[in-house]
């Protein structure tokens, strides 16, 4: 602790020996009572923020905190995940203590939550619960049944080569539209099959003996020659799948068909009697994502025999279900998808892993709860006010671009206008009444879970889009923009430090939280969400004059990211990771300008040695805070399309000339870009 002590108390000092904070005004001193926001135990002042910002503001708590065993990284985000943990556990053991009456939701908490508790009642049971299932796979005699078994498993929860889903119609946001994708592989991603390194070479072997226990424990006669089989099987699937940059793409994604249209492409699959099975007849056309794949998946879904499809179904969904059933099989599924994937050690406590399967099934209605005991009302009224600091700030910045001609500011500041933000949680909550949860009976429950969601989705096709609708649970810790509601969504779960803090002085928010805020906006006006208008349709309101600036400068982004190698020979994709790069860039530079505003031409106070300027960028490299297992690290660099959290830190503050005043940086200094190089997008 004295260790502590010293070295906030050296922040200070090495600071102003840098010359970088304006301290010869003795009145700026803050006088209320807020703190600073700062966890300044967790700075490592051996480091100088001009030369690394993250490291300046996280290394003490990067070299002295070890990943939790049971977690592949660890973090701002990670801690407030642990924290709702607990807190979920509380209300579910609350819900299940009442010997609440039938059909209320706090009896499907208890039951659900109990049934998932029960290990003793798995592990008598085995594969038992799902013995109906894979009898089902099993009895499958043609193709055309093939087709049928699939459409209608895929309501309970097991995933095939494609997927039918239910959304916004991109080019008519009034109304939800049948959408049909791409799906099937076991591996997180097409490019597991394809990339060429020792690494991934590793993952597919272990992947391929993955598949082979898992047929033992179906009891094959040829375990080794299924896993192969099925292996060879989602190669093919994965030559022919659209890689993540593609998919990305939002005008190449939609594609629009007459239902005479969908049935020339599924080719071998027969559309009609799929669209029955799955219950997807109401569709009078069908937004299909991944055409070309479609197309190859119908020419050559009868060319791979009955026998190989019947093993992928039947060990997809062993793989599936595998987490709720018998521990032999989930610690085969955790080995492979936590372990050899993502380099976890541990299996967590069952606890958290029964919490985790209960807010899958009934998140909203835990939030409920959450929200009640967890978020204060006046939390509610602060972001209000800092979402419209944000707005402002934003439409300043856009009316000052200079490179954006006229008539297409007045589109995007139109788009602005249009912006709706939601805060902490829905205001009409879900009815869970239509789902049924019995005691004992974990892969019941999670299946009725499985057709609950799957219902209420398809029942929406050619349905006016409902906007009071949530995409997030309130307790999740994240935030989201939707581009075809054009809406930014801040659940209760992430207005806690250290991105929100209501203890704390402003620069520490705006850094914080309202840079999250100006990410979410930034994402109305990123590489894709800007293909989308103030409506929410995607439609071109850009000149091409326009937009030929718009991605000179975004591609200056791709490079800068591109550079960042955070594994030897991996480097960052700055052109999967854009969208998301860009948002922090927006939401970094807005909320640097609101705090501005909110300052109303004072001098920001100094707390703890630093002025407001320099904590503002101080939070942002805070809420960053995170460190990564080499696996997971892997993981997130392949996956994308986030940026791991320390680039994240370092990526944003570079480009913008307030940092480099805040700081005093110079060339020479780590964080220095030449001023040609820096870029101001928005
Ligand atoms: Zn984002």
């Amino acid at each position: 602790m004295l260790k502590v002590k010293l070295a906030a108390a050296s922040i200070a000092l090495a600071l102003g020996l840098a010359a970088c904070v304006s301290t010869d005004d003795n009145d700026t001193t803050a006088s209320t009572d807020l703190t600073s926001g700062l966890m300044l135990e967790d700075f490592d002042t051996s480091v100088r923020p001009q030369d690394d910002l993250f490291m300046f503001v996280n290394g003490s708590w990067y070299e002295n905190t070890e990943i939790p065993s049971d977690r592949s990284r660890f973090g701002s985000f990670d801690m407030l995940a642990r924290q709702n943990e607990t807190r979920l556990r509380s209300i579910i053991e609350d819900a299940a203590d009442k010997s609440a009456a039938e059909g209320t939701n706090e009896q499907k908490i208890g039951d659900f939550y109990n049934s998932f508790m029960d290990e003793e009642r798995i592990e008598a049971l085995g594969l038992s619960p799902i013995q109906p299932m894979l009898a089902q796979i099993g009895g499958i005699n043609s193709h055309e049944e093939l087709t049928t078994t699939m459409a209608s498993m895929r309501r309970d929860g097991l995933g095939g080569p494609l997927a039918f889903y239910v959304s916004t119609d991109a080019k008519n946001p009034e109304v939800y539209a049948l959408h049909l994708v791409q799906s099937g592989l076991g591996l997180p991603d097409r490019d597991y099959y394809f990339r060429d390194n020792a690494e991934f070479e590793n993952i597919r072997t272990k992947y391929v003996e993955y598949l082979e226990a898992m047929f033992a424990e179906l009891g094959h006669e040829n375990a080794a020659d299924a896993a192969q089989r099925v292996y060879d099987l989602e190669l093919s699937l994965a030559e022919h799948h659209w890689t993540r940059l593609e998919i990305r793409d939002a005008e190449a994604r939609y594609n629009k068909m007459s239902i005479d249209e969908v049935r020339a492409l599924t080719g071998d699959i027969n559309y009609d009697a799929m669209a029955e099975a799955a219950g997807v007849t109401a569709a009078d056309y069908v937004i299909v994502n991944t055409p070309s794949y479609i197309e190859t998946l119908g020419e050559m879904y009868t060319d791979v025999d009955l026998a190989t499809w019947k093993d992928y179904l039947q060990v997809r969904l062993l793989s599936s279900f595998a987490s709720r059933l018998h521990s032999t099989v989930a610690d085969l599924q955790f080995d492979f998808y936590s372990t050899t994937l993502n380099g976890t050690p541990e299996q967590q406590e069952r606890w958290k892993r029964g919490v985790q399967a209960t807010n899958g099934a009934l998140g909203e209605v835990l939030g409920q709860e959450y929200v009640a005991r967890h978020f204060p009302p006046e939390a509610k009224e602060r972001m209000g006010e800092l979402i419209d600091n944000l707005l402002v700030a934003m439409e300043q910045s856009i009316n000052e671009l200079e490179w954006m001609t006229p008539d297409t500011k007045v589109e995007a500041l139109e788009k602005l206008a249009n912006f709706t933000p939601k805060i902490g949680y829905p205001d009409e909550w879900r009815d869970f009444s239509d789902l049924e949860i019995m005691p004992g009976d974990l892969i019941g429950n999670t299946i009725r879970a499985a057709n609950f969601e799957y219902d209420e989705n398809i029942a929406d096709i050619g349905q006016p889009v409902d906007r009071s609708r949530w995409g997030m649970n309130p307790q999740r810790v994240n935030a989201y923009y939707s581009p075809t509601a054009n809406e930014i969504v801040f659940p209760a779960g992430i207005l806690q430090p250290p991105f929100f803090d209501m203890n704390a002085d402003d620069a520490v928010n705006y850094g914080g939280i309202g840079a999250v805020i100006g990410h979410e906006i930034g994402h109305g006006f990123d590489d894709q969400g800007s293909r989308y208008d103030g409506q929410g349709n995607l439609r071109n309101w850009w000149s091409d004059q326009d937009r030929e600036q718009f991605e000179a400068l975004t591609g200056m982004l791709v490079e800068q990211y591109s550079a960042f190698e955070p594994l030897p020979g991996m480097h960052i994709d700055g052109r999967i990771s854009l969208g998301e790069n860009i948002g922090d860039h927006v939401g970094l530079l807005s909320a640097y300008r609101a705090y501005q505003m909110s300052l109303d031409g004072e001098a920001s106070p100094v707390m703890d040695g630093f002025t407001g300027e320099q904590r503002f960028f101080l939070s942002w490299a805070q809420i960053w805070k995170g460190k990564y297992r080499e696996d997971a690290m892997r993981a997130q660099l392949a996956r994308g399309p986030h940026s791991p959290a320390q680039y994240r830190a370092l990526g944003a503050p570079r480009n913008i000339p307030a940092f480099y005043e805040a700081f005093n940086v110079q060339e020479g200094d780590g964080m220095y870009l030449a001023p040609e190089d820096r870029v101001i997008i928005w």
